[in-house]
């Protein structure tokens, strides 16, 4: 028997949640800097309750609004400064993906000096400050994970901080905050939280705990993901997908991801293409490439998305990606060259050389 699990957050979920457990964030201290992006936190709610909840419990709270999507190492580093001038006791990132890593990176940070080239190298001689998560998309489950994922100009790509220290010890989940999302970045960070599933499951690294979690999710999205094409003003349908996309996030914190993020980092820092749909572009190929490897392991994922066949699901998905970006030769060669060095790659559960990933890309793309 071959378990590793382990998932320290606590998470509270509901419409109010925040406010009504307002007495949980009294236990982590006296100050909080709130970490937010540009508008999204003050647009949907969140960010007003975050505050009310803080007061009520007479906690000092700082804010720093200046979070940039796919944040890089200087941002964060702005910030922890910011935290360590507030003397901040804790930190609640409040966002999408981005502000749910920064504040992370910035928990570690404000308690650590580290070089750029120290910051992903998981040893580090400080505990970080307590986290709370607060998602406002349904997408990179970051509440639940130990992964603060940054872009790292040095290597033109992502890399990721993957230590224990860096799961929120508290996430709130109240799918009221998501009915602000445009309709595009609905569908994106649903297809990042099914690509976590269907990597969790078919990953090496998965296991009996986490395919269990990434099956139940996959079941909700493969009934949710047809309706996701109709809009996204049904309450049910958000609140199955803000938990959908958590449960996947418990799977990678214990799996990782595998080749497909690895792939679509590329396409996000040269392409500018969302996170989630650069990974739903690849999706479709990469399980018509793991089935040779695990033939039941993609029945399994597909029995449990209600898909006939891969066909089928390339067809779900084409429907909600639209147009496909195209891809030239060229960046399909230097992509390939970045992706086959990661780490993504012994964890995928079909042994993958660079020409296999190159396929990947012009199947996945309109390769030119
Ligand atoms: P995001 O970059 O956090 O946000 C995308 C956009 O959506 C931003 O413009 C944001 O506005 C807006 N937005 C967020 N919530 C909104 C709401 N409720 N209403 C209206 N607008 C809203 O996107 P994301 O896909 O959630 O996160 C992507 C990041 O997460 C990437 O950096 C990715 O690498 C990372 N990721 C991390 C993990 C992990 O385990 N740690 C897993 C997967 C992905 P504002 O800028 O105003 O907030
Ligand atoms: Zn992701």
């Amino acid at each position: 028997m071959n378990v590793k699990y382990f998932m320290p957050t606590r998470v509270v979920a509901g419409k109010g949640c925040i406010v009504a457990n307002a007495s949980l964030f009294s236990r982590l201290g006296k100050r909080a800097l709130v970490m937010t992006g540009k508008s999204s936190a003050k647009k949907c709610g969140a960010g007003a309750d975050v505050e009310r909840a803080l007061a009520a419990q007479g906690i000092a709270c700082g804010l720093f609004d200046g979070v940039e999507p796919n944040p890089g190492i200087a941002n964060c580093r702005a910030a922890a400064k910011a935290a360590r001038a507030f003397k901040a006791d804790f930190i609640v990132g409040i966002g999408g993906g981005s502000p749910l890593d920064a504040a992370k990176a910035v928990a570690l940070l404000a308690r650590n000096e580290l070089a750029d080239e120290a910051i992903f190298k998981g040893d580090y001689p400080n505990a970080a400050l307590p986290i709370v998560a607060v998602p406002t998309t349904a997408g990179t489950g970051s509440e639940v994970t130990q992964y603060a994922i940054l872009t790292n100009d040095a290597i033109e790509s992502k890399s990721s901080i993957s230590w224990d220290g860096c799961f929120p010890t508290l996430a709130f989940l109240d799918s009221s905050y998501t009915v602000s999302l445009p309709r595009g970045t609905a569908v994106n960070t649903a297809l990042d939280a099914l690509s976590h599933a269907v990597e969790g499951y078919l990953a090496l690294k998965s296991d009996a705990w986490s395919r269990a979690i990434a099956y139940e999710a996959l079941r909700v999205f493969g009934n949710a993901l047809p309706r996701l094409a109709d809009g996204y003003n049904d309450e049910d349908l958000r609140s199955e997908l803000l938990l959908a996309a958590n449960m996947a996030g418990v799977v990678i914190a214990q799996t990782a991801t595998t080749i497909v993020h690895a792939m679509g980092y590329s396409l996000t820092y040269f392409k500018g293409i969302d996170h989630g749909r650069a990974n739903g572009l690849l999706l479709a190929p990469y399980l018509d490439f793991i089935v040779e490897a695990r033939p039941q392991g993609v029945r399994e994922v597909l029995d449990a998305l209600g898909c006939r066949d891969v066909g089928r699901f390339a067809e779900l998905l084409g429907s909600l990606l639209g147009e496909r970006e195209s891809i030239s030769q060229d960046e399909i060669r230097k992509f390939s060259a970045i992706a086959i060095k990661t780490k993504h790659v012994v964890n995928t559960a079909r042994g993958t050389g660079k020409a296999d990933i190159e396929s990947l890309y012009a199947k996945g793309l309109r390769a030119l």
